[in-house]
């Protein structure tokens, strides 16, 4: 064989390579399409810093609507501290699946969730991430899991507004909604305008703002005491014209669930959490209705 002819044999094998690479691409968004198609609502759960509480709510909104009858997935597209997996107890169970698609994982009845963690060898392994691929995962987390039929899949993002809540705001431009989670302190204002303003820009609705870690009732006393003040999230709502979802307190009993892996709503405890989820969860459905 002479060069011309390996030239063209090399030149040939990279055209194939770009042809596989578009017909995967294409592939691909073909079942984003048919993924998202199946699911009525989209809602993405948002803050500007970490350690608000996102994921808490997260679980527990899943939680809530799945035991009112309605079904459910649950996306964590925290890439770099996936915490879904330990917050629903499900430690040590990977993603299967066949013909390049997986499987979610059952949380209980009504409820499905998938995590990058689920994915990983051991829950120590750090995640290392560049921007672009990112997207990619992302992109895989939604088209290639068979979410199947879904009242609402609910999305962890990640804090801040970087990659992948712009991702997820891309792939799914007909999201129903933006849910942003933040404290009670004066912060709350910087905090919530700037997942607004990045909501606004991409042009996905704002559902509205839950001030969580809002007040604390001492178990001994009774006495209700603001550790961090009161009212910076319903302040940012008003001031920002957005929907004051509720307040969420400080509650001892949300950490230890969380650790636990059994979220406070997924069991039939009563109490001022209770209140407040039913709350949230009420004012979201009148928006989506
Ligand atoms: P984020 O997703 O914003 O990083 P998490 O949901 O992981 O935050 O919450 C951080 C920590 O705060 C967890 O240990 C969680 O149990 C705890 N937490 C969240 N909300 C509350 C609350 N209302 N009362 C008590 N602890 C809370």
């Amino acid at each position: 064989m002479n060069n011309t002819n390996n030239e063209a044999i090399r030149e040939k094998t990279q055209e194939d390579i770009l042809k596989e690479k578009v017909q995967t691409n294409q592939d691909m968004a073909e079942r984003l399409k048919e993924n998202m198609a199946n699911i009525k609502h989209k809602i993405l759960v948002l803050s500007n810093k970490g350690g608000v509480g996102k994921s808490t709510v997260s679980v527990n909104l899943s939680c809530f609507l799945a035991d009112k009858g309605y079904k459910v997935g649950l996306l964590d597209a925290d890439l770099h501290g996936p915490s879904i997996v330990k917050m629903f107890g499900l430690e040590g169970r990977h993603l299967t699946g066949s013909d390049g698609l997986m499987d979610p994982l059952e949380v209980r009845k009504n409820l499905t969730a998938v995590s990058m963690a689920s994915l990983i060898e051991s829950p120590d392994t750090p995640l290392v991430w560049r921007g672009p691929l990112k997207g990619v995962a992302i992109k895989q987390l939604l088209a290639e899991v068979n979410w199947g039929k879904l009242d609402f899949l609910i999305i962890d993002s990640p804090p801040g507004t970087g990659d992948e809540p712009l991702s997820i705001c891309q792939l799914i431009p007909e999201l129903d909604g933006g849910v942003i989670v933040t404290t009670p302190q004066e912060i709350a204002l910087t905090d919530s305008r700037k997942c607004i303003s990045f909501l606004r820009e991409v042009n996905i609705p704002i559902l509205g703002i839950i001030e969580n870690m809002s007040g604390f009732q001492c178990p001994h006393c009774g006495a209700k005491i603001d550790l961090f003040k009161a009212g910076g999230g319903e302040k940012a709502a008003q001031d920002f014209k957005v929907p004051f979802l509720g307040k969420i307190p400080l509650d001892i009993e949300l950490v230890s669930s969380g650790d636990q892996g059994e979220p406070f709503m997924c069991n039939n405890r009563q109490g001022k959490v209770r209140t407040a989820f039913e709350q949230i969860v009420q004012s979201i459905l009148d928006q989506l209705s």
